[in-house]
């Protein structure tokens, strides 16, 4: 594992502990070598610009490389109809948003996506498309190289409400990842909300989401409040008329 791995597992255990409060277990005494090691992991390998890499052991798979058979149409659950490449899938405009087959809740999630080049157009209307949590709370991607935006709608933007804290973005063409980490809300038996989400977000390793607490679901120039609902809805991606590339997408859950 090289330097910026090894950093990159620690900030997110630091921001895991943040995020769920964890507290030291008062049943363990400190070093108890009773106490239950945690499970082991395989932990992959890391991608390269030619390869993806291998996703960890305990991940669930969302996309293997050949086809789009964990993703349905999110309009009405028909077979989805992007675009299966070598090794990568692409949105296929105008066919609509897709989402998985199976709903997630607390995660962490990796997506990698390419962005069109040469490049297209300008502003929103340049390599859009975006990751939506639960289906509800897009990441944003856009191809924000050299290219400019309203900062809440850049590339890797909890689209609408948190710039990212910096431009990781790298150019057209290259293969770019997102790791998220995502607690969702939470509601009571009335419907009350009694946990706001939050969200964590690297890009191309870069911190660019510190554990932020979303207003509510993403709109366009709304900012819709949070409405009861299950703790696991599908992840779904969003279709924005650009062939914008996917490949390599695990989530486990937290
Ligand atoms: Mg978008």
């Amino acid at each position: 594992m090289n330097t910026r791995s090894l950093l990159l597992v620690g900030a997110t255990a630091l921001l895991f502990a943040v995020a769920t409060n964890a507290q030291v277990d008062p049943k363990w005494e400190i070093h108890d070598r009773n106490r239950p090691n945690p499970a082991v992991v395989d932990p992959g390998t890391a991608s390269t610009q030619d390869a993806p890499g291998k996703p960890p052991s305990d991940a669930i798979v969302l996309f293997n490389g050949k086809d789009l058979s964990q993703w349905v149409e999110k309009k009405d659950g028909s077979p989805a109809k992007w675009k299966v490449g070598d090794g990568y899938f692409e949105v296929a405009p105008n066919t609509g948003d897709i989402r998985t087959k199976d709903s997630f809740g607390d995660c962490q999630l990796h997506v990698e996506f390419r962005e069109p080049d040469p490049p297209k157009g300008q502003d929103q209307d340049r390599g859009n498309s975006g990751v939506f949590l639960m289906g509800l709370y897009e990441i944003q991607v856009l191809d924000s190289y050299n290219s400019k935006t309203y900062a809440d709608g850049q590339a890797s933007a909890l689209y609408g409400q948190y710039p990212p804290l910096v431009n990781a973005s790298r150019a057209p063409g290259q293969w770019q990842t997102y790791d998220i980490i995502w607690h969702g809300p939470r509601f009571d038996a009335s419907g009350k909300l009694t946990r706001p989400a939050h969200v964590t977000v690297f890009h191309n390793g870069v911190l660019t989401q510190d554990n932020v607490e979303p207003t509510g679901p993403t709109g366009h120039h709304v900012r819709p409040p949070y409405q009861a609902g299950p703790d696991k809805l599908p992840l779904a991606l969003q279709d924005h008329d650009h062939p914008v590339r996917y490949r390599n997408i695990w989530i486990r859950a937290l």
